[in-house]
């Protein structure tokens, strides 16, 4: 009565109504509270579920310490899911950096291995050179000593063949040159670039022309004669040098002396056969394995190689470098600084480096010639060098000095490719038999350098993320169905 006083009629009416009001939405408010419960325990047990698949280590072994294989191992560590995976890296040898190997001599960093880059051609090597700040100086071999008969007139040769190259796709560069200037001058031509693997039959027009416009010693021949190249102050091995302690930083673990033997194709648990230290054999197996390993390394192992791979087949050169010191610079006084020598002799490429030592360079037979020199002992190995070197020299000279130091370094597999290269040729290969990914420079279109590298290893990262995806995508709807 008191609260009809109160309150009025309409005021009862209206706080009874709306008390049942309160107490039908109070009852609406408790059935979502329990229903949004237990969609909770479900999401939660989903989220759960999912937290426990996210932090279950996913195995990826590497074999191969060159830059392709840190490349995959740093990609993958670096990835928004790097930190579920456990990734193992197997090497043969003792160091990182596989055919980027720089050494010390008389206080120069000399590189035995790849030892030069492009601003315009390799972007990666570039950025990679950046983030790391490594020092860098001009790789002045672009300046070309003009010294063969055919030098002055090889540029208008070649402007004039190159739009005939499309009719000779499938010749070789040899033929296609015996076919305009026929075979001696073809062979003089050749001679005159210095790089004997333009005579392989291999080597069609279109390669040839390639290998021309893109080396700092022959570009200058090609209308890409403005293309700058650097050096790295510390050699290719500090690029590498640094991805590998990154990838260290990242968790990679990298395990040395480690060389592969045998691989198990088996499709559902693939395994790796290594010899530690040349004794004890240890096998490894992972969710995901990758072979950062150059074709001519796949080939020896039992796995297929190629055609388990792919469809096409692979070739190599042997390479070598031998670098020189001396007490003085003789070379300055012939005006040879800073250039490079094409020579129609063994040594091939001369190169005169500052005020510091020189080198020559060589690929094909005339790799395998200095391979035989060295190995006959350093004193025939250096009088060879001598001989050809005044053999070379644009003015005579009666003698020269002996140099204080010297190394040199053969390559029989130098620089590896695919025989029947396109633009497209994965830059990474899966096994038919089994899920192991091949990786190479070889396999890119910049297959015989760091760039190929660097490509390719990032490639075969990204096969593996994309495999993790769809596994995390396949266990998700699962969770969800089973929810
Ligand atoms: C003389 C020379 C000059 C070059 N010049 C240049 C240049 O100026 N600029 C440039 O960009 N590039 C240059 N290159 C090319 C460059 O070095 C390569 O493109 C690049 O290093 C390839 O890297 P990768 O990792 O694919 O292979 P690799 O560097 O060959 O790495 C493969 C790794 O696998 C390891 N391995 C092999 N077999 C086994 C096994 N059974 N078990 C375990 N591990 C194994 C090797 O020891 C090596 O560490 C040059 C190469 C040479 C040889």
């Amino acid at each position: 009565m008191r609260l009809a006083q109160e309150r009025g009629i309409f005021g009862l009416i209206k706080f009874n109504l709306f008390g049942q009001k309160q107490r039908f939405f109070c009852v609406l408010l408790k059935i979502i509270l329990i229903v949004n419960w237990l969609i909770g325990i479900n999401n939660c047990n989903y989220a759960k579920e999912r937290q426990k698949m996210l932090a279950r280590y996913e195995s990826v072994k590497i074999v191969g310490a060159g830059i392709s294989g840190i490349v995959c191992a740093l990609t993958l560590a670096k990835s928004k899911i790097g930190k579920n995976f456990s990734i193992k890296v197997f090497e043969n040898t003792d160091r990182p950096g596989g055919r980027a190997h720089a050494v010390k001599v008389q206080n120069s960093f000399v590189d035995l291995g790849a030892g030069r880059f492009s601003y315009n051609l390799h972007h990666n090597v570039k950025k990679e050179i950046m983030n790391f700040g490594l020092s860098y100086e001009p790789f002045p071999f672009t300046k070309l000593w003009q010294s063969h008969e055919f030098h002055k007139s090889l540029k208008g040769v070649l402007r004039e063949l190159k739009p005939l190259l499309v009719e000779h796709e499938n010749d070789s560069f040899l033929d296609f040159l015996t076919f305009y200037i026929g075979g001696e001058r073809a062979e003089k031509m050749i001679d005159a670039l210095g790089y004997d693997s333009l005579s392989l039959p291999n080597i069609t027009p279109r390669i040839a022309f390639d290998i021309i416009e893109k080396h700092p010693e022959t570009q200058g021949f090609s209308d890409n004669s403005g293309d700058a190249w650097y050096n790295l102050e510390e050699g290719f091995s500090s690029l590498t040098e640094a991805l590998y302690k990154q990838a260290i930083e990242y968790g990679v673990e990298f395990y040395f002396n480690h060389r592969l033997m045998s691989v198990d194709l088996d499709s559902t648990s693939p395994s790796f056969t290594f010899l530690k230290d040349g004794e004890k054999k240890v096998r490894v197996s992972g969710d995901y394995n990758v072979l950062a390993l150059p074709p001519t390394v796949m080939s020896r192992l039992d796995c297929g190689f190629p055609q388990d791979w792919s469809d096409c087949t692979y070739g190599a050169i042997p390479l070598f470098k031998g670098f020189l010191f001396y007490d003085s610079p003789w070379w300055e006084e012939l005006g040879l600084t800073d250039h490079v020598m094409i020579t129609s002799n063994q040594l091939r490429k001369l190169y005169f480096k500052g005020d510091k030592y020189i080198f020559f360079y060589t690929d094909g037979d005339c790799a395998n010639f200095w391979k035989d020199s060295s190995e006959r002992g350093s004193e025939y190995y250096l009088k060879t060098v001598k001989e050809l070197i005044l053999d070379a020299l644009p003015s005579p000279l009666n003698e020269l000095p002996d140099p204080v130091d010297h190394t040199c370094k053969y390559w029989q597999h130098g620089v590896e490719f695919a025989n029947e290269y396109g633009p497209q040729h994965p830059l990474s290969l899966v096994s038919k038999c089994s899920r192991i990914i091949s990786t190479s420079d070889a396999y890119t279109p910049h297959c015989g350098w760091m760039e190929g590298g660097i490509m390719a290893g990032r490639n075969a990262a990204e096969i593996i993320l994309s495999r993790v995806a769809l596994k995390q995508q396949e266990s998700d709807e699962k969770v969800a169905c089973q929810a």
